[in-house]
């Protein structure tokens, strides 16, 4: 057999497997499962075309041009196309491959370069992202931001800046969660919480309920302070050497905690902790302790499920749209177990959603760097939730739940947006939840 020829686009450094990629049967069952295929009927915006995209590069056909560049970049890497394949393509592998690879080959344009920089320099910073509060914070209780987006002035800002101001949450009171929380009555378990990043800061009531919701079922919970991003927002754009950076700190701080189970509560960083073994596999140092990590972690309600429940559930009495976070339903795998724990609450009614395996086009910095198409998706799964006349919407992923608020704001429906762990953690206390 002729050897195939050096791949143009690829460098030596784990380009996108050929035995995975040749898993591809190109039957096409994925397709309607693709939001950008859905979207747009385009054969190259497809998991099936864009994995013939990474065929030819890596068989040396084609070059990293800009056009093939844009079919992998307008990917939600919202691995719906997983479920959906009955192949069994790994296509997360193959897409965080060949994005590392677009980001050490393809030059972007300075402003693309600049835009991203500030990305990665800002939101994976726990320590800047608290300055940022601060002064969103300002913005906000001043009435400023009331002044802006009642002036139109927004619409005079380039469309990410827009879409970074609509999303951001109306910031309360700072639910910092302390380091070690005990167990309510006999410990069952010693878990780890994983903190995340922007979640730590703009909406800290999610980590406070989840540490709420556990203690009462009998965990003792460390969080523990110097814990770094996950490097989930680097990691799915293609940034692999910082986002492996951070991956090793992580480990080396839940190794110090010394804990069962380490608990995730955002799609997203859960997807990724689970894959620190792969992700670190050639590194002698921290391979079998990365996969140790991995195997550790849990989502929130997968592990309540797994867990059984304790403490005592209270009627909440609200019809609830259950979204699924893409990295939480098809990464992760995690579906009926949110759906369960919701529907244990007295008097909780479940509505389905349609479309309910389409991403709803936050999907990491999606939304900051493919803001249009974030908005079309968005939009989309905002009419579906109109429709339902659902009391409040439960997801498990933070940015799911900033971008169906601003799309549900956008459309004039007050809906309210909560994550699932906050309507079990209202039910265990005999609250209403928040701002329903
Ligand atoms: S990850 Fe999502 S957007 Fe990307 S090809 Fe698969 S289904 Fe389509
Ligand atoms: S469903 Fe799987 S095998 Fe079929 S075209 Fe899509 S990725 Fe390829």
């Amino acid at each position: 057999m002729t050897p195939a020829p050096p791949s143009k686009a690829f460098d030596q450094h784990h380009p996108p497997s050929p035995e995975l990629i040749n898993q591809c049967v190109h039957c096409g069952f994925c397709l309607p499962a693709c939001p950008t295929y859905v979207l747009w009927g385009n054969e190259m915006d497809s998991p099936r075309g864009r994995i013939y995209l990474m065929k030819t590069a890596s068989e040396g056909a084609t070059a990293m041009t800009d056009a093939w560049v844009r079919h992998i970049d307008t990917c939600l890497g919202c691995m719906s196309c997983m479920t959906a394949c009955p192949s069994g393509v790994d296509y997360a592998k193959l897409i965080e491959a060949t994005r590392a690879q677009i980001e050490r080959r393809h030059p972007r344009s300075q402003s693309e370069r600049r835009y991203r920089q500030m990305i990665f320099e800002t939101f994976p910073r726990v320590d800047r992202l608290k300055l940022m509060r601060a002064g969103l914070s300002v913005y906000q209780k001043s009435g400023l931001q009331a002044l802006v987006r009642g002036s139109g002035l927004l619409k005079l800002l380039p469309k990410q800046l827009q879409t970074m101001e609509t999303l951001m949450p109306a910031l309360g009171s700072r639910e910092a969660v302390p380091p070690l929380t005990p167990a309510k009555g006999e410990r069952r378990k010693r878990v780890g919480l994983l903190l995340g990043c922007v979640q730590r800061e703009f909406m800290p009531e999610i980590n406070a309920a989840t540490v709420r919701v556990l203690a009462a079922e009998g965990c003792e919970i460390v969080a523990p302070p110097d814990q770094p991003c996950c490097g989930a927002l680097m990691v799915h754009a293609g940034e692999e050497a910082p986002a492996l950076d951070l991956a090793r700190r992580v480990i080396d701080s839940f190794e110090r905690a010394q804990v069962d189970v380490i608990i995730t509560n955002a799609g997203g960083c859960g997807s990724n902790v689970r894959e620190y073994g792969y992700q670190l596999r050639d590194d002698a140092q921290y391979a079998e302790r990365a996969a140790r990590f991995s195997e550790k972690c849990r989502d929130i309600t997968e592990f309540l499920e797994e867990l059984g429940p304790r403490a005592g559930r209270k009627p909440v009495n609200l019809r609830v749209a259950y979204h699924d976070s893409c990295h939480l339903q098809h990464a992760q795998r995690v579906r009926t177990q949110p759906r369960a724990q919701l529907a244990a609450i007295p008097g909780v009614e479940m509505l389905e959603l349609p479309e309910a395996t389409l991403c709803c086009g936050s999907a990491g910095i999606y939304n900051l760097v493919q803001p249009d198409t974030a908005d079309a998706l968005a939009d989309r799964k905002a009419r579906h939730i109109g429709a339902a006349k659902a009391d409040v919407v439960a997801s498990g992923n933070i940015g799911c739940v900033l971008q169906i608020a601003a799309a549900l704001k956008r459309q004039g429906d007050a809906t309210p947006v909560l994550h699932t762990v906050q309507i079990i953690d209202a039910s265990i206390r005999g609250v209403r939840p928040a701002g329903v």
